[in-house]
């Protein structure tokens, strides 16, 4: 029997960070439909006054568990910790997805440390923290799924985005690293890289720029949340056991 086909039999516990917002809440609630119990891990929890009972009532309708875990990507310590204490209550960590993100655009020449820093400790540090801390976990394992939200100015670079561009392109290179780290553990670990998609993330985007990116979109319409959360919710599943080190783009073809 092969580790996937054996996994199947129980309930996988996945972790989503950045998961009370977004795309990292729509990841959320797919992969409860698909059988997970879900950790839902955001710098504020997910509110249970929103429709439905919020992120968490609506993971819990679905007949799934629910940990919330308030935190900041940014401390290691506590990303541990908050890995331990998944650990502790359900046993395990099979699948982790990076979903936790900020942008703060200037151009390079305007841009000050703090907000290089920022971007940089958040996109790439937060997601370094929570893969180095679920790593162990998973190897003891023998089985696991890692998706890291990279983003399509990772691979072309965006004006007025040098430290969101490398932090989003540096999700890359770490996640094609981790892939051959963990291949033999039975892990698989895969980016999707977003174009435009319609979240809370843009609301701070000016009209022509929002005008700008959307006009680059083959489709003519940004994304939805769930075009990107069916392909995480694709990448977590068994289905998708032979894919490791890649990096798929859900676009609308805004990148070509
Ligand atoms: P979002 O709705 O703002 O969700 C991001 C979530 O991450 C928010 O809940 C945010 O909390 C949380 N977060 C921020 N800093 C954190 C920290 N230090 N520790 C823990 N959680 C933190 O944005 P989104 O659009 O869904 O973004 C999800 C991912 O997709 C991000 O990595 C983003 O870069 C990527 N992406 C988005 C797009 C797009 O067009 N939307 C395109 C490409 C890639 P607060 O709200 O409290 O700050």
């Amino acid at each position: 029997m092969t580790g996937s086909s054996r996994r199947s039999l129980v309930t996988r516990r996945a972790l989503v960070t950045g998961g009370s917002s977004g795309i990292g809440a729509c990841v959320a609630e797919l992969l409860a439909r698909d059988g997970c119990d879900v950790a839902v891990l955001d710098l504020e929890l997910p509110g249970s006054d929103g429709p439905g009972g919020g992120v968490p009532g609506r993971i819990r309708s679905q007949g799934r568990e629910v940990l919330t875990l308030q935190g900041d990507v940014r401390d290691s310590v506590w990303v541990r910790s908050a890995v331990d204490s998944m650990v502790e209550k359900w046993g395990g960590v099979d699948i982790l997805v990076n979903c936790a993100g900020i942008f703060r655009d200037q151009v390079i020449w305007k841009m000050d440390d703090q907000q290089w820093h920022d971007v940089i400790d958040v996109d790439l540090s937060g997601v370094f923290h929570c893969c180095k801390a679920v790593a162990p976990v998973m190897r003891a394992a023998g089985w696991g799924c890692i998706v890291n939200i990279s983003s399509i100015n990772g691979m072309r670079g965006k004006f007025g985005q040098t430290n969101y561009s490398a932090a989003k392109a540096g999700v890359i290179g770490l996640t094609k690293a981790l892939a051959r780290e963990l291949a033999r553990s039975d892990v698989t670990v895969n980016a999707v890289a977003p174009g435009l998609i319609e979240t809370p993330i843009l609301e701070s985007m000016t009209e022509v720029a929002r005008e700008a990116a959307v006009s680059e979109i083959l489709l003519g319409r940004p994304g939805r949340v769930e075009d990107v959360g069916e392909m995480v919710a694709f990448l977590c599943g068994d289905r998708a056991r032979f894919i490791t080190g890649e990096v798929i783009r859900v676009d609308g073809g805004q990148y070509i």
